[in-house]
């Protein structure tokens, strides 16, 4: 059955109370469910030479966070593009967002925007929403940088648009003139469902065009990995290098073709077979998915999929995944203390943002993380502080900081350029 549920972007704003929660909140719209927004200085980050202070943020606490990792290999493998297309861009929202008789979509939409600092009722989202991410990056130290997403709509199998599926569209050419405007700061990821027409000479044009990565949403785009008819898609990204970004697990803030079952991890292997790199975004950490490899199969943790995959020895030099949005508030301890712990997996993590999720308040809340064992209570103060300040320069220093038994995401976690040279 197709369900419809509507927000944009991905990466986990279920339901779970946080609405009814914010609707609580708007007539105010005070407290800590927003992001404050407050300008960004330039510099404002440890290693630059005009490096600014942060409210609350001790400067050495800060520069901790740099210990070990060059800002030069420090790719943001998984950052969103979004925009309504007002600048021309060809961007594309489903008008349900928009509309107040649509209550919670529209409320979802305006967290979104506040978490990527864009006013409401902006007339300039498109140009406001890369104004904030460029800002936001241009505090770091030079040589990092963020891939940028594009994304497509969903289609029917048979290669048919399908508008009342897709939930917002973000296409090619925009994602790839953005990230040129900014060459030193930006990368792009396209996205190319496969049963378009032309959807080789899309691939080829990406490659051509300089993209680093091809990204999916199956569930959403309403793409079936495993299907025979994809092998072409494969052999051309296998042999352009190009590794393909597959959002597997659940997925409910990117509802689309709504195909849930389309999420499953097992249907990486299809295009791992193919020789093609895959990185799955989220490490599959939420929601459940059928064993398939039981001769009955029954619903499992996605994760625990993802992890069977990672160990096994067929896909040790192509299977790799992300680990943006794994330390919301929705994932299970289990997957926290499996990905800190698992240090023989660390050299095939990647880390990313799920930008603009880090600056949507609720999503992430450090008491659980205390509660979990994860995080040292007096590292509490310094990580809300910069949260308000820096969304982006949070999330890094969250993963920097959080760790089980002893054990933290390793260096190489963050080195990712490596992986798309
Ligand atoms: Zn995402």
């Amino acid at each position: 059955m197709l369900r419809r549920r509507h927000l944009l972007c991905c990466g986990g704003l279920a339901g779970v109370g946080l609405f009814s929660a914010l609707a609580a909140h708007e007539a105010g719209l005070a407290g800590p469910l927003l992001n404050p927004c407050p300008p960004i200085q330039p510099g404002s980050v440890p290693g630059d030479s005009t490096g600014t202070a942060l409210d609350g943020v001790p400067p050495d606490w800060l520069a901790g966070i740099w210990d070990g990792l060059d800002p030069a290999q420090l790719w943001d493998v998984h950052a969103h593009l979004l925009g309504t297309g007002d600048s021309g861009s060809g961007c594309w929202v489903d008008p349900r967002l928009t509309q107040w008789w649509h209550p919670v979509e529209h409320l979802r939409k305006r967290m979104i925007l506040n978490g990527a600092c864009v006013p409401d009722r902006s007339e300039a989202v498109d140009q406001a929403y890369v104004a904030r991410l460029t800002q936001l990056a241009d505090a770091f130290p030079a040589g990092a940088r963020w891939l940028l997403f594009a994304f497509d709509e969903a289609l029917d199998t048979d290669g048919t648009r399908r508008p009342d599926w897709t939930t917002f569209h973000v296409p090619d050419a925009y994602a790839r003139q953005v990230a040129a405007r900014r060459p030193d700061r930006f990368g792009w990821v396209a996205s190319i469902h496969p049963a378009r027409p032309d959807a080789l000479a899309r691939l080829d044009q990406a490659v051509q065009g300089g993209a680093l990565a091809v990204k999916w949403l199956p569930s959403a785009m309403n793409i079936d990995l495993p299907s025979p008819r994809w092998t072409p898609f494969y052999d051309r990204l296998a042999a352009a290098r190009l590794p393909l970004i597959v959002h597997v697990g659940e997925e409910h803030a990117v509802p689309g073709a709504g195909q849930q079952g389309l999420g499953n991890p097992l249907h990486l292997r299809a295009p791992l077979r193919h020789g093609v790199r895959v990185i799955a975004a989220h490490c599959a950490s939420l929601g459940t998915a059928l064993d398939l490899d039981q001769t009955r199969p029954r619903q499992v943790p996605a994760f625990d999929l993802f992890a069977r995959l990672m160990d096994e020895a067929d896909w040790r030099s192509h299977l790799l995944g992300d680990v943006s949005a794994v330390f919301q508030f929705n994932r299970s301890p289990q997957v926290w203390h499996t990905l800190l712990q698992r240090q023989d997996w660390h050299p095939r993590l990647l880390h990313g943002s799920d930008y603009p999720l880090p600056g949507v308040m609720p999503l992430v809340r450090l008491p659980g993380l205390v509660k979990a064992g994860l995080l040292d209570p007096a590292e509490v103060p310094p990580l809300e502080a910069l949260r308000r300040q820096h969304p982006l320069l949070f999330d890094l220093a969250l993963k920097r900081r959080v760790r089980s038994a002893g054990s933290r995401l390793s260096p190489a976690v963050f080195a990712t350029a490596r992986h798309f040279t």
